[in-house]
């Protein structure tokens, strides 16, 4: 008997017949022996659905006091799949209780639509365990030190859940999801891209960062500090098949690197189509001009993820930095509003038509000429780079959008990711 914790997402939980679904599945585990948290999504499409409602009513705002309110909203999807998914556990003859992320408590910071957990409280949970209760607890949401409900940023179920693994110790955290596992890249993109039966867990870290969507980043941030073994699975399979084999399907997140069997250099490409790039064009070059434009933007709480300072010329320098789509309005306005002015530079040009294609694998790590020969495979399709950024498992470059698709499946071949593996 195990204390296990599963996760499924909002296509697993799209429906009242994919909710009975889950409800059998983890009536099965349960009477298996092993103590069962539930962490689900909202239905899918419901967070869009209660996002575009707000977004008829008010253009796109910048305050503090409209995403609290986004957020105050966007939770219901999750607490209405959650009591569901009670319902339909008790309609199965398994005691079962949901909770809310306020009911737990699962405490964050307020930064609001993408709250970090900052601690959860394991009594109740445990109580209700002990007493032989299924426990659900909505997924994506937290509360502030305040008690205001605070939302963790979209696909914020899966860092929830392997929170609550590692609060609660348990031995296992199962993402059911509408894939069968993680990929050597998305085969939407590329049909010969395979399933990885094990991916470790700096990989998944870099793939989740750099755009595949398969786990939220932060939910791999959570595994490999509170080491939480973390399996990626089908939530497709016949609720009904052999728990065994149900328990050892899907991609496992290793934090044995030998474990590996054969190491390969680059074990997947990653991209994303949602970062923006901004510039800013004939910076004076002096120190503290790099301080001045991301302190301000940092401080508006929005990330920054690549940086490029040219070559200083007479002076004065451009400046380009990437940041997501979805901030790119808000930084450009900042910039243009208090930067510029201050730092007396010419302009903020943007672009939002780039996408980042990236390969990852720890294998990098011994290889050498793997960037350069990335570079020569994009080269000679004729693409043109305009970003690099490197780490010491994974080079990443900014290209237009346009050449995205043809980027990652010349990638994938070059780096013999369509082989099967022995
Ligand atoms: N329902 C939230 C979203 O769509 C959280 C999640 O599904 O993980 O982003
Ligand atoms: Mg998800």
């Amino acid at each position: 008997m195990a204390l296990i914790v599963h996760k499924y997402g909002g296509t697993s939980m799209g429906s009242t017949e994919r909710i009975r679904n889950v409800a059998k599945r983890v009536a099965k585990w349960a009477r298996a022996g092993h103590q069962m948290v539930v962490v689900p999504s909202a239905m899918s499409g419901e967070t869009n659905r209660l996002l575009g409602l707000a977004k008829e009513l008010t253009p796109q705002k910048t305050e503090n006091a409209y995403y609290r309110e986004l957020d105050m909203l966007a939770a219901t999807g999750e607490q209405a799949s959650s009591a569901l998914l009670a319902i339909a556990l008790q309609a199965e003859g398994i005691e079962s209780v949901s909770y809310a992320g306020w009911q737990v408590a699962v405490k964050t910071n307020s930064a609001f639509t993408k709250a970090r957990i900052e601690s959860i409280d394991d009594q109740r949970v445990r109580a209700d365990l002990a007493a032989g209760k299924v426990v659900v607890i909505t997924g994506f949401q937290g509360v502030d030190e305040d008690f205001n409900i605070t939302t963790l940023g979209r696909g914020g179920s899966d860092t929830s859940a392997v929170a609550v693994a590692a609060a609660l110790k348990a031995e296992e955290c199962l993402i059911y999801t509408d894939v069968d596992g993680v990929y050597t890249t998305d085969p939407r993109v590329e049909p010969e891209a395979r399933r990885l039966t094990t991916v470790s867990f700096e990989e998944m870290l870099e793939m989740a960062s750099l755009g595949s969507k398969v786990l939220q980043i932060r939910s791999v941030e959570f595994a490999g500090k509170y080491k939480v073994k973390l399996r990626v699975l089908s939530s497709f399979t016949p609720w009904d098949i052999d728990l065994q084999e149900e328990a050892t399907s899907g991609t496992l997140i290793t934090f044995e690197e030998d474990e590996k069997m054969e190491q390969a250099v680059v074990s997947g490409i990653a991209f994303n189509r949602d970062e923006a790039k901004i510039s800013l064009v004939n910076v004076p070059d002096r120190p503290g001009i790099a301080y001045q434009i991301l302190g301000a933007v940092a401080e508006a709480n929005i990330e920054v993820d690549m940086i490029i300072q040219n070559m200083s010329k007479d002076g004065h320098t451009d400046f380009s930095f990437t940041v997501n789509r979805n901030e790119y309005a808000k930084a450009v306005d900042l910039l243009k509003s208090k930067v510029l002015p201050a730092l007396g530079a010419k302009d903020v040009v943007g672009d939002t038509k780039i996408c980042k294609v990236s390969i990852v694998g720890i294998g990098m790590r011994s290889h050498v000429g793997v960037a350069a020969k990335m570079f020569r495979c994009l080269s000679e399709e004729g693409i043109n780079i305009q970003m690099i950024s490197t780490s010491e498992i994974k080079t990443s470059v900014v290209i237009d959008e346009k050449y995205m698709e043809l980027a990652v499946r010349a990638l994938h071949k070059v780096f013999d990711l369509d082989q099967v593996k022995a």
